[in-house]
């Protein structure tokens, strides 16, 4: 029998652990190739799980045995605040092939601008909780700092029931790793995750513990009533690729991956937050030892950047990142526009942005899954320039014929790239086509 288990009661984990095959998994199952019995194993161990957009009934499995997944991220900013622009940005980024957004506006009337992105998506929405209390603090207050503890609790409370299905929620940026951040001498880059920043001007101005991480169960008896995932946030992520892997953010790790087993035991569906930028000798340790360190929790990794110079073309940068990053088992992506570093992303920053993270994530599943179905079909429709075929496999279809169609004639022969010296055109006539995945069909 499946059961809904938003009507249960109980987590996706909870379920799996009790063996309840759910209507989520049943979703997320129909969309992927895995196991029934893998599936819900990885998700009652915490190696997967699945985020609901609550609003709309959809579901999307994140780690692993399940396909790469690509964020979105859209929200305003405190000088630049158009909702219709980022409801806007929302569809672009779901038509494009996103699997979720993060909503992350700090300017405006939060709560409305979260509910009609909530409105106009059937995708899984994220949010960071903290962005919102230290903008509620602002507006109160006039200061960030005066931010009242139970405030960060009272957000999360209301993101949850509002429809959130995943939060970044920083309990890893604790006075330990705090202090690990000044003994170092500090970084090239500083502090690049704004929740991170922060916090970490409250801490000092307050001379207090985060209460994200001392009220750790605060957190997860919220997260747990509503099955909200749990991101734990990378604050002190590097934005330098020299300062990546620099203490500060290897104990900020270890302690998420710390959190990640408290969550666990909790009920809690919970995934471990990466970097940011870092050298692409670096990604494969990376990767590996936080799979080590929590023991297989879906990783969701921002970029990440592998060079610090790319501005303007930083969705490339992320997506030479993310590709290596999925092939080496990173589970969730979130892209980078070409607007990164320098400003707010235009819807069609935001749909360059998803196309590029979309051939990340495919490219690092050919690897870690296989999954090179498309990429042979495409080559044997080159091979026998078969153009609706190759349109078919493309990552972008519309994209790929609209091109074709601008710098074409007809589609009777090769194209205007080599024109009469097209090379299958002229070897075809002596070869028989007859090998199918490298072997005689
Ligand atoms: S003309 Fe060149 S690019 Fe075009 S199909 Fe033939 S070989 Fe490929």
């Amino acid at each position: 029998m499946i059961i809904n288990n938003f009507m249960a009661n109980m987590t996706e984990k909870e379920s799996a652990t009790r063996g309840i095959w759910t209507a989520a998994m049943d979703y997320a199952f129909n969309k992927e190739s895995i196991a029934k019995e893998h599936l819900i194993e990885n998700i009652s161990n915490g190696k997967a799980v699945i985020l609901h957009n609550k609003n709309k009934d959809k579901f999307v499995g994140i780690g692993r045995g399940l396909t790469t997944k690509i964020n979105a991220s859209i929200g305003t900013s405190t000088n630049h605040i158009d909702i219709k622009e980022e409801v806007r940005k929302a569809k672009i980024a779901e038509d494009g092939g996103a699997d979720t957004l993060m909503e992350l506006s700090v300017g405006g009337d939060l709560d409305f601008i979260r509910k009609e992105v909530l409105n106009n998506t059937s995708l899984p929405v994220g949010t960071v909780p903290l962005y919102q209390a230290f903008r509620e603090a602002i507006d109160r207050y006039k200061n960030p700092v005066k931010m009242p503890e139970n405030l960060v609790f009272d957000v999360i409370e209301k993101q949850c029931e509002s429809g959130v299905s995943f939060m970044a929620i920083h309990s890893g940026l604790n006075l330990i790793s705090l202090e690990r951040l000044k003994k170092q001498s500090y970084r090239y880059a500083g502090l690049v995750s704004k929740g991170g920043a922060y916090l970490v001007a409250w801490m000092i101005e307050n001379n207090k513990e985060n209460p994200l991480y001392e009220r750790f169960e605060d957190v997860l008896k919220i997260l747990k009533k509503y099955d909200t995932v749990l991101s734990l946030g990378n604050g002190l992520r590097a934005g330098s690729t020299h300062d990546s892997f620099d203490r500060a953010y290897m104990q900020e790790l270890i302690i998420n991956c710390e959190l990640c087993d408290i969550a666990r035991d909790y009920g809690v569906q919970v995934i471990v937050e990466g970097p940011g930028h870092i050298p692409i000798d670096e990604i494969e340790a990376n990767v590996k030892i936080q799979k080590r360190m929590s023991n297989e929790a879906p990783f969701y990794v921002l970029g990440p950047l592998v060079t610090d110079v790319a501005a303007g073309y930083d969705h490339i940068s992320s997506a030479i990142g993310g590709a290596l990053s999925s092939s080496y088992g990173a589970d969730f992506l979130c892209y980078v526009t070409p607007s990164e570093h320098l400003g707010l992303p235009s819807g069609e920053d935001v749909e360059i942005g998803v196309k590029a993270a979309k051939i990340a994530a495919h490219i690092g599943d050919m690897i870690k899954l296989k999954k090179n179905g498309d990429d042979l079909n495409i080559s044997k429709a080159r091979r026998d320039i078969d153009w609706e075929k190759q349109f078919k496999y493309s990552i972008d279809p519309e994209y790929a014929r609209k091109l074709f169609k601008l710098k074409n004639q007809d589609d009777t022969a090769g194209c205007s790239m080599c024109g009469e010296f097209c090379a299958p055109l002229r070897i075809r006539k002596y070869f028989k086509y007859e090998i199918k995945q490298g072997k005689k069909s």
